[in-house]
Order: C-alpha cells, then sequence, then structure tokens
C-alpha cells in the first residue's frame, strides 16, 4: 500500500513517526475517512471542509490548500490496486520537545494519508438489518471535532463487539445523539427525524447527504431534538457513515424496532443514496 508521510510517498509500513509525536503522546489530531468509489473519492470538498473545521477547531494550521488535499488524495488513489477504496488522512500537531500539554510554539504537523480497499456493507447487511445495544455517552463535549483521541468511542465500541451487535448507540440526558462511529436517525409515522448537529455530535458527511437526498426526493423530515422513548418506539432506526452508507437498525438493546425488518422508508432512502452514487460516478 503505497502511503504519503509528511512530503514523501513509500510503503505504509516503512513509514515511521517520532514518539514525541504529540499524535501519539495526547491524541493530538483530527482525521477523515474518505470513501472512493470507482477511483473517484466521493463528497471529496464536504471532507476537506470538515477536515478544516476539526484543524481550525484545535488551532492547527491547515498545511496544505484544498487543491494540494486534491491532488494527493488523488495520488494516494492512483497508486492502488483496487477501484473502491477508503482514504484514511490525519494531521497531528507533530513532534515536539520536552512533552507538555500547552502547545509548541515550533512544530510541523505530522500528515499520513493512506488508502485500504473499502470494506462495502454486506449485501446481508443491507437486506436483514443489523442490531445494536444503547449506552450513556461517557464522551467529551467537543464530539463535533473528528479527533484522533478516541478511547471513548473505542470503549463503547467495544461493548458492541462484547454483546455481538453492530453498533452502540449514544444517548445523553435522555436525548438521542449517534453512535460510537455513526449517525442515528429515526422515522416515526413517516418521517425521518435527525438529531441537530451540536458541539455533542460530529455531524457526517452522510447525515448531510441523506438529508439532501430526503429534500431532493420529497421525503418528509426534520431535525430536532429525539428523546431515548422516541427511538424506542420508532418505526424505524438507521445508522448512516461513509463505510456503513445507510443501515437498518432492526433490534436495540432487547426490542425490536418496529417488526424487526429494514423499513419501507429506509429500503427508499437507500436505493436514493446507490443512485446518487452511480450518478456522481458517471460525471
Ligand atoms: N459520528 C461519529 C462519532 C463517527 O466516528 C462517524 C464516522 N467517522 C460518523 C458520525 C459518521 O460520519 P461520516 O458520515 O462522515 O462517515
Amino acid at each position: 500500500l503505497t502511503a504519503f508521510l509528511n512530503g514523501q510517498f513509500a510503503p505504509l509500513d516503512t513509514l515511521q513517526v517520532s514518539v514525541m509525536d504529540r499524535g501519539f503522546l495526547f491524541g493530538d489530531g483530527v482525521y477523515e475517512v474518505i470513501p472512493v468509489y470507482n477511483r473517484q473519492p466521493f463528497r471529496l470538498e464536504e471532507h476537506l471542509q470538515r477536515l478544516e473545521n476539526s484543524l481550525a477547531a484545535i488551532a492547527l494550521v491547515n498545511p496544505y490548500s484544498r487543491g494540494r488535499w486534491a491532488e494527493l488524495i488523488h495520488a494516494i488513489v492512483a497508486a492502488q490496486d483496487f477501484e473502491d477504496q477508503s482514504v484514511y488522512l490525519q494531521v497531528t500537531r507533530g513532534a515536539a520537545w520536552p512533552r507538555n500539554h500547552a502547545l509548541p510554539a515550533q512544530v510541523t504537523p505530522t500528515v499520513l494519508i493512506y488508502a485500504d480497499e473499502l470494506a462495502a456493507p454486506l449485501p446481508a447487511m443491507v437486506e436483514q438489518g443489523v442490531t445494536a445495544i444503547s449506552a450513556g455517552d461517557i464522551r467529551w463535549l467537543r464530539c463535533n471535532i473528528k479527533a484522533t483521541a478516541l478511547l471513548a468511542n473505542v470503549l463503547l465500541r467495544q461493548m458492541a463487539v462484547d454483546a455481538g451487535v453492530a453498533e452502540t448507540v449514544l444517548f445523553r440526558d435522555g436525548l438521542l445523539i449517534e453512535g460510537s462511529s455513526s449517525n442515528i436517525f429515526v422515522v416515526s409515522q413517516g418521517e425521518i427525524l435527525a438529531p441537530p448537529p451540536s458541539h455533542l455530535m460530529l455531524t457526517g458527511i452522510t447525515y448531510d447527504l441523506i438529508l439532501e437526498l430526503a429534500q431532493q426526493h420529497a421525503l418528509p423530515y426534520r431535525v430536532c431534538e429525539i428523546t431515548e422513548q422516541q427511538v424506542r418506539d420508532a418505526d424505524e432506526v438507521w445508522l448512516t457513515s461513509s463505510s456503513k452508507e445507510v443501515l437498518a437498525l432492526v433490534q436495540l438493546d432487547d426490542q425490536l424496532v418496529g417488526d424487526g425488518k429494514p423499513g419501507p422508508v429506509f429500503r427508499e432512502m437507500h436505493r436514493h443514496y446507490q443512485q446518487f452514487k452511480r450518478d456522481v460516478m458517471r460525471n
């Protein structure tokens, strides 16, 4: 796998960074994951905009222009053997001595980009849906930053793995927030409900696309606070992310969602999503 580190292209397994890198010591960095279909990065501008927002939120100067980022990503994509890929990029604050929480005056950010083969959702996951557990949101109050410091998300996802389910759905103060690495939507009485973007959640690129598709196809939707009870009483619950696209959640904890099968609004949205992918790949 050809990767990019600090201005150099080289095989991923040969790349090394300093143990004094603040990404390693403090989780002081941000990242993006960009799906690539047919060698075309999907929603690249949106991902680069979110990267800019994350960098600004942690006072890290963007090392590259949008155009340079796009060039580097395209170069990485061109260097791989697969058509469908997942590009991972991260920027950490860089290596600084001595170790000190406060931001160093002089430091060069560490930039990593690599791509791997895209693990698309299996057809069975689309047709039968996936299951989840719920948990209280133990993360910090700046979840709108796509930070590499993911320890809480790691522990929350492991809870799902230990329970043999796909995702952990997070509630805070009785309200739906998101999943450990996904956004969550609800369908109630034919209406798609989406939790309002805030500093408590990461607004997914897929989240935005789902609302765009709802708008475009005149599916009723509303962005509003969603209570835990509304999730448990919902006709449908969906999970979205760049890698999972949109999947129906058919069981939450010990209770089936709706009739325990992916619902009609999900199936329509999934169809629109696939059509949207095909349309942009043709252009
Ligand atoms: N929330 C969290 C916490 C995530 O980690 C992710 C996936 N990176 C998402 C939401 C979904 O974001 P996207 O649609 O951009 O993949």
